[in-house]
């Protein structure tokens, strides 16, 4: 049998292939899980394969996973994380004292909170940006050097759109990198490093894996310079990577990866436009639909859907939502997404006294379950 061409392929195709083409051994279809820790050397005390001394720097249960990822990012490089944060964390700390950091005032609050913190104690310098305001990058860009633009689009919990390729052309007039944190995108919808960003960031516990069931994060370069080869070193020498059996349960949640974004996006579309004129609904915040200030953008970056977050602001305010999100039954009152079962969330109460979310708010993680489901829940949830 000939080898197929990857690179012909749609997304769809490479991913339900897993990255992985039959066993010459034995021909099995499914890349086998291995948990070894260390690898043997040969007769002259060479290594079998120069990638494998030890599995903190490298395992083979990393690469399916791995070389999906890269496949559909375009990436040189892809590396896996043992979280998100650990993935955030270490293009941070690839950077240098003094060197200056731009993000989101609104971001995934969990790394907001990490970077703060690292940067105050390490002598970085972190300033923030307001992405629904449409200067706002620019000017904080041209306030000062920097080294890294941190971004993420859709941002949460709003889903404001940042126009990667927009903000790319000022970061690297400034001389700096570019971190796109594409959770919520994922690598089927929008693809930052064709857009020019130089590093995309996940976290792989939400839509990657895609089933709650793992911990996992990733990172992928555009060009595999020096600087990635300090991300990976650090990755190494800190130790913060994937178990091996994590790295085989995310390999085959990627597999479905299109048909669960697919059923996502369409489930999370019905929904808005359902709540979109809603009498205890105030604002519905989807960037598919045309009333949301990042539509324009969205549309012209997004591919093939507008992702399956979204948030309600609930007319009766924070004890309204509150309630809510406790009424539910079949969306799961529980933090996280990208999960095949949909989850509510209370944001402000998850992100506590300093969260910059309106109480009002209720973040909507949408699964593939059936959506006349998932609106009745949320019929009943609001009405009684
Ligand atoms: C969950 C999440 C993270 C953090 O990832 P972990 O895997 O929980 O460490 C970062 N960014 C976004 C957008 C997320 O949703």
């Amino acid at each position: 049998m000939s080898q197929l061409d990857e690179s012909q392929l749609a997304p769809a195709t490479r991913l339900a292939h897993g990255g992985h083409s039959p066993d010459a051994n034995d021909g099995s279809v499914v890349p086998a899980w291995q948990p070894s820790a260390t690898f043997a050397r040969d007769d002259n005390y060479a290594l079998r394969d120069a990638r494998y001394n030890y599995a903190r720097y490298d395992t083979p249960s990393w690469h399916p996973a791995e070389s999906m990822l890269a496949s559909l990012e375009g990436a040189q490089d892809a590396r896996l994380f043992a979280s998100g944060t650990a993935a955030g964390a270490a293009i941070v700390q690839a950077l240098g004292r003094g060197d200056r950091i731009v993000a989101p005032r609104v971001m995934y609050h969990g790394l907001r909170a990490w970077m703060i913190e690292y940067c105050a104690q390490w002598g970085l310098q972190l300033d923030f940006f307001d992405a629904a305001e449409a200067s706002s990058l620019e000017r904080t860009l041209k306030a000062a050097p920097m080294a890294m633009l941190w971004i993420e689009t859709p941002n949460n919990p709003t889903w404001d759109v940042i126009d990667i390729e927009a903000a790319v052309a000022l970061a690297h007039a400034a001389g700096a990198r570019v971190v796109v944190d594409s959770t919520v995108a994922t690598p089927l919808l929008t693809q930052p490093l064709a857009l020019g960003a130089d590093l995309v960031f996940h976290s792989a516990t939400k839509y990657l894996n895609g089933h709650s069931d793992v911990v996992a994060g990733a990172a992928a370069c555009r060009e595999n310079d020096a600087f990635w080869q300090r991300v990976v070193a650090i990755r190494g020498s800190q130790g913060a990577v994937l178990g091996s059996f994590e790295a085989w349960l995310l390999q085959r949640g990627m597999r479905t990866l299109s048909v669960r974004v697919r059923a996502a996006c369409d489930n999370a579309l019905t929904i808005a436009r359902h709540f979109e004129h809603h009498e205890r609904i105030s604002a519905v915040l989807y960037p598919g639909l045309s009333s949301h200030p990042g539509h324009a953008v969205a549309a012209r970056q997004m591919r093939g859907g507008f992702g399956g977050m979204l948030s309600l602001r609930v007319a009766g305010g924070r004890e309204a939502a509150l309630a809510a999100a406790t009424r539910c039954r079949v969306f799961l009152p529980a933090t996280s997404l990208g999960g095949v079962e949909s989850l509510i969330e209370h944001r402000a109460s998850i992100e506590g006294p300093d969260s910059p979310i309106p109480g009002d708010l209720l973040r909507l993680s949408v699964g593939i379950e059936a959506v006349e489901d998932l609106i009745a829940d949320l019929e009943q949830a609001l009405s009684a």
